[in-house]
């Protein structure tokens, strides 16, 4: 298995042993790459053609132009966007010499736009290399193992795709014991997080307001994160 993946797998799971409240660690890894990639598209690789090629074919989505916005480089990005549009203008423009009705050509152009961003299209590369890395080091190494057991928990979002993941990739026995660990972890925060939000409520009433908040303070955004991912920065 290639260290690059490794190394930074293996940091993400030791941070969120040394500090719970670091969550989920493939939200953890996600957002690394998230910075990441955003540095270099605006950095050095922003005026690279081969890199160019592909932004001005697969766009950005929402929250990545917002981001890339926040990032003060507003050249660069102008640079980007500028032939971007100027592809994107000619395509959906382009008369074919068929019998094909007018539009479809700008549809299908748009309707596959929508669907791609260079940023979330490199972060997936990479992340699915690390899914799958984990689950390695799950069966070869015994310490990484007893890491996977001791996480606060992995989101939804990311235990779904480790689960789907070692079904596809893993011999039924050690999936079976994969699948218990995963759960293990998981289960128990959920049910905490559960008892947190009812505990949260609570104290809405008059008769609980002198009950301590215990662990419920945080629990609606907590909830969102073991919802949704720690997507955002
Ligand atoms: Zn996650
Ligand atoms: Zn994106």
């Amino acid at each position: 298995m290639e260290q690059i993946y490794t190394i930074p797998v293996n940091e993400a799971f030791d941070k969120s042993i040394a500090d719970p409240s670091c969550g989920c660690p493939f939200c953890t890894l996600y957002k690394k790459l998230q910075s990441d990639n955003l540095d270099i598209i605006l950095g050095a690789s922003m005026m690279e053609p081969d890199i160019r090629i592909k932004t001005n074919k697969l766009g950005f989505c929402g929250k990545h132009y917002g981001m890339m916005f926040e990032k003060k480089n507003r050249l660069g990005l102008a640079l980007m966007l500028e032939s971007h549009l100027d592809e994107l203008r000619d395509d959906i423009g382009k008369k074919l010499i068929s019998i094909a009705p007018v539009g479809d050509n700008a549809r299908k152009r748009l309707d596959s736009l929508a669907h791609t961003c260079y940023v979330c299209g490199r972060i997936e590369f990479s992340l699915s290399k690390m899914l799958e890395t984990a689950l390695y080091l799950y069966e070869k190494d015994m310490e990484f193992a007893k890491k996977f057991k001791s996480q606060p928990y992995f989101c939804l979002n990311h235990f779904n795709r480790l689960s789907s993941l070692a079904k596809a990739k893993m011999p039924k026995k050690l999936y079976a014991d994969f699948y218990d660990d995963l759960s293990a972890v998981t289960f128990e925060y959920f049910d905490s997080l559960r008892g947190d939000i009812k505990h949260f409520i609570k104290k809405f009433d008059y008769r609980y307001e002198d009950e301590p908040w215990g662990n419920s303070k945080d629990s609606v955004e907590r909830a969102i994160r073991f919802l949704e991912g720690d997507l955002e920065e």
